[in-house]
């Protein structure tokens, strides 16, 4: 078989981890299949490179920047030092890992000097921890005797607009990948940064946060794979996030659509483009445990099996925000809600859910919480002295999804939600189901969100 393998921050996070993932990676490859790796940054360091270039861009402390890069550079030598066994692959990482390290250090000291910080050079930044992390993947397979190279999204082929922070990959890049990574597929092992790309200038771009996924997708999607297996920490998707719930199980098998679903209303367990490129090509895709590597974990394909589970998960999305419009003038304006969503995109405000009463004198829309000033402003703006006559938010609410395909045409499934719900005494603010039927989704009260969660997750009997 051919398979991309990804592997998430957390199963790359240091060199003993490294060493293992090298180690199924030539297991697997041992076993016959043509493997392409897609590497995450060593757990925690993209979180830390957006941190120390938002925060020097502030106080301009070079200090900040030289003890930062100290202690990132410690920390891929340790990992070199424990994943890769032979001096001469040590010596090449040692080599790959200083000159980026070296590129870093200028780029954040400009920006100390600077004082500001674009999405561009956001996006260049961030690129650095899986810049700094496929050349040890990379060694470490090496050094379990398995040919391989690193590249970096861009030189695999991976191209995309220039919307940094959220770019998107251009249809190009499948031909292009497939040209640079399946000559090599007999012989190698490539290993290629997830997370990152590039324009057509060549300035680096990034997929977003978690963006690792999306790439292993596009990747498997380019070079026609048979699967596309993502590595993560946890035994696949589960019932719920196992950090709340820690009774949640396992999905054996889920359908792509529901796994976009839960991707987008919040399971973090997927970057919610992911699963997108597989569709397109039919591709399966599995979600594994890097440390039970023996479990199954969850099988994401076309078909849904619907009769088995009503609900399949329960999800949830932290900080967003509501918005109410309301006003007397709404009551049959025509054009209302489309002057609401117009307004709203044109401000690049991206919006959640909605939902509107039959009395239409009220709107309620659910936006991300950075987008919540933005987005009042502009409402404002907009409807100046007329039609709507107040906008109010609120920041204090979560949005609790139930998913699954099952839910498609069979009664009730609302009223065991609303119902066990009132039963926890738990109030909902705004509800909204899509006519897909796949999902229902509505907003609670923060300090309510966890017991929503383990409500509707006993009484689905998802942890059974
Ligand atoms: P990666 O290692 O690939 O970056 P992530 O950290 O993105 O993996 O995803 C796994 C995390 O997602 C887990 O730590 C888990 O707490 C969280 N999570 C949220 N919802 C779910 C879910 N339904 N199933 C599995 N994990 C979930
Ligand atoms: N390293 C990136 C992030 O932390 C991408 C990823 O891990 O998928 O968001
Ligand atoms: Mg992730």
């Amino acid at each position: 078989m051919r398979i991309v393998m990804k592997f998430g921050g957390t199963s790359v996070a240091n060199g003993e981890k490294i060493r293992h993932v090298a180690e199924l990676l030539k297991q697997y490859h041992g076993d016959g299949n043509e493997l392409v790796a897609v590497t995450s940054a060593l757990g925690g360091v993209t979180d830390g490179l957006l941190s120390v270039a938002n925060e020097v861009s502030e106080t301009g402390k070079v200090s900040h920047v030289k003890e930062f890069m100290a202690d990132l550079k410690e920390k891929h030598y340790d990992a070199i030092n424990i994943a890769i066994d032979s001096d001469n692959l040590r010596s090449a990482a040692v080599d790959a890992i200083d000159s980026r390290i070296d590129e870093l250090e200028k780029a954040l000291i400009g920006i100390c000097y600077l004082g500001e910080l674009t999405p561009r050079s956001i996006d260049y930044i961030s690129s650095y921890g899986e810049r700094l992390a496929a050349p040890i993947v990379s060694g470490s397979i090496q050094s379990f005797g398995i040919g391989s190279q690193a590249f970096t999204g861009g030189e695999a082929g991976i191209l995309t607009d220039s919307h940094y922070g959220n770019a998107k990959p251009l249809e190009h890049s499948y031909d292009q990948v497939y040209k640079t990574l399946v000559p090599l597929l007999k012989d190698i092992v490539p290993v290629v940064t997830g997370f990152i790309a590039q324009d057509r200038q060549g300035i680096i771009t990034t997929l977003g946060r978690s963006g690792s996924d999306f790439s292993a997708s596009i990747i498997g999607a380019a070079v026609q794979a048979d699967e596309i297996w993502l590595w993560k920490e946890v035994h696949g998707i589960m019932t719920t996030d196992p950090k709340i719930v820690p009774e949640a199980s396992s999905i054996p098998q889920i359908s792509y659509i529901e796994a976009m679903e839960l991707s987008y209303f919040g399971a973090k367990v997927l970057h919610p483009r992911t699963i997108e490129p597989a569709i397109k090509h039919k591709i399966p895709v599995r979600v594994k445990n890097t440390f039970e590597p023996d479990f199954e974990g969850t099988l994401i394909v076309a078909e849904q099996n619907q009769i088995e589970d009503v609900v399949k998960a329960v999800t949830l999305i932290n900080k967003v925000a509501l918005i109410n419009i309301c006003g007397a003038g709404m009551v049959g304006t025509i054009g209302t809600a489309a002057r609401v969503f117009s307004t709203l995109a044109n401000a690049g405000v991206n919006i959640i859910m909605i939902s509107q009463g039959s009395s239409e004198a009220n709107m309620s829309l659910v936006v991300n919480e950075d987008h919540l000033e933005t987005a009042v402003s502009a409402i404002k703006n907009e409807f100046i002295n007329n039609v709507v006559g107040n906008v109010a938010y609120d920041r204090d609410v979560c949005v609790v999804a139930v998913v699954g395909a099952g839910m498609d045409g069979i009664p009730g499934v609302a009223g065991k939600v609303f119902n066990s719900l009132g039963v926890a005494g738990i109030n909902m603010i705004m509800i909204s189901q899509g006519s897909s039927q796949h999902n229902i989704s509505f907003v609670v009260s923060s300090k309510d969100a966890i017991n929503a969660i383990r409500t509707l997750h006993k009484q689905f009997e998802l942890d059974k």
